[in-house]
């Protein structure tokens, strides 16, 4: 019996003449995706839905997995195809049912819902309703019925003279296409949080560069193989992300090795370097906003101070996605995209490499361009543009 794979997405509904815009995006964006899975169907639009004819054979676990991660997607289900026919279904709902599943599970409630593409369908909604789901209680699935917030829905949904069978919605990541939203560009650590900032800007729909600072040679090479691990998660979200890897390690031994620069500032300094750097990579890779973690107050870098301190350093718009948010809901984030467990593995953070003993953390802006003036902040920034290594996924 064919299988189809039935999409469907939400806000988009909602931009009006930009409506066909962000269709055309997500068709494109599941379309990579589908092809990524070795799927050669054609993509159909039917109704506000999209529907991908799936292969014998596929591996439906995969297309779940795949398409959970695709941002501007609701929700999407795994049908059977038959024709509109009362008893066709039926037969469909009997020999389908995933009953190893409602016992695994401990289910308990069910309840049947239909949905018509056209008012003239050879039955009522509601009747069809309540008399496919007299035929699965007939057959004593060991379930009741319970139409608000079942344990397990069956999904009916009927097109022209086909209806598409499903047992169990799956849920998307919700916001809007990537790509919708512009290129940004990310400073991505092997931390918790900036993973999760990067998400959170694909969900909006932004296409999302990442950029990491390395510490090499002086740090282990750890941290550098984890952000690549975590970008390659991310690109699970978007398809061609981009990495920079800008070696970092050298500026800051100068940095710390220069005694005429106050040691209590050389995070400040460190940070206004690498939004300095970002930007000048942004500017190349055509990215129009940094985006970091910071999250208000977490560390010394991130008191209100030092923050308006760095963010001085350029002109460019800096979203910062999680900056009300507390460890404990990103390190819940990073679970659910994905990130946390390379995050929570231990590895030398470029930022604590050459730390001063105690730094500033309420930092003057004249104080820090005077101290400026005593390293080349141009010539490190062009240093280590011209230094940057690029990995693609
Ligand atoms: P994270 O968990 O994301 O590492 P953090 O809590 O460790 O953040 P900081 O080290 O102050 O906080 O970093 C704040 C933000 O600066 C990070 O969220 C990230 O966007 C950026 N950042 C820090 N270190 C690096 C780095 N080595 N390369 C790229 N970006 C970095
Ligand atoms: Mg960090």
């Amino acid at each position: 019996m064919d299988k189809y794979l039935i999409v469907h997405y939400g806000e988009l509904g909602l931009k009006g003449g930009n409506k066909s815009y962000f269709e055309t995006l997500l068709r494109k964006n599941l379309m990579a995706v589908v092809r990524d899975l070795g799927i050669k169907s054609q993509i159909q639009y039917i109704l506000g839905r999209f529907l991908v004819k799936l292969p014998d054979g596929c591996d439906e676990k995969e297309v779940v997995r795949a398409v959970s991660c695709i941002p501007g997607i609701v929700n999407f289900l795994i049908t059977y195809r038959v024709d509109l026919d009362f008893d066709k279904i039926s037969d469909v709902l009997l020999k389908f049912l995933p009953r190893d599943l409602i016992a695994d599970e401990g289910y308990e409630t069910f309840c049947v819902r239909v949905k018509r593409s056209q008012e003239k369908m050879p039955f009522e909604r509601m009747q069809s309703e309540r008399e496919l789901g007299a035929v699965l209680l007939k057959a004593d699935i060991g379930l009741r019925v319970k139409m608000k917030d079942p344990d397990f829905q069956v999904d009916v949904e009927c097109f022209g003279d086909k209806a598409y069978v499903g047992f169990g919605k799956y849920d998307g990541v919700g916001g809007l296409p990537v790509g919708s939203g512009g290129r940004v560009l990310c400073l991505l650590s092997s931390g918790f949080d900036s993973p999760v900032a990067a998400f959170s800007m694909m969900r909006r729909g932004a296409k999302v560069d990442f950029v990491h600072f390395s510490g090499q040679p002086y740090s282990k090479k750890d941290e550098e193989e984890q952000v690549k691990k975590i970008a390659k998660i991310l690109a699970g979200y978007q398809s061609g992300s981009k990495l920079f890897i800008v070696p970092f390690g050298e500026i800051q031994k100068k940095i710390s090795t220069n005694l005429d620069y106050p040691a209590k500032f050389r995070v400040l300094l460190y940070r206004r370097l690498m939004f300095k750097i970002a930007e000048r990579i942004s500017r190349y890779g055509k990215a129009k906003a940094l985006v970091t973690g910071e999250s208000f107050g977490q560390v010394a870098s991130q008191t209100l101070n030092n923050m308006a301190v760095v963010d001085q350093v350029t002109n460019m718009l800096v979203f910062r996605p999680l900056i009300g948010m507390d460890k404990t809901e990103i390190i819940d984030k990073s679970r659910v995209i994905g990130t946390h467990d390379i995050s929570a593995l231990p590895c030398t953070d470029t930022c604590s490499l050459f730390m001063p003993g105690s730094p500033e953390i309420s930092g003057k802006l004249h104080e820090i361009l005077e101290a400026e003036e005593k390293v080349d902040f141009d010539g490190f920034v062009e240093e280590a543009f011209d230094a940057r290594d690029i990995v693609k996924f």
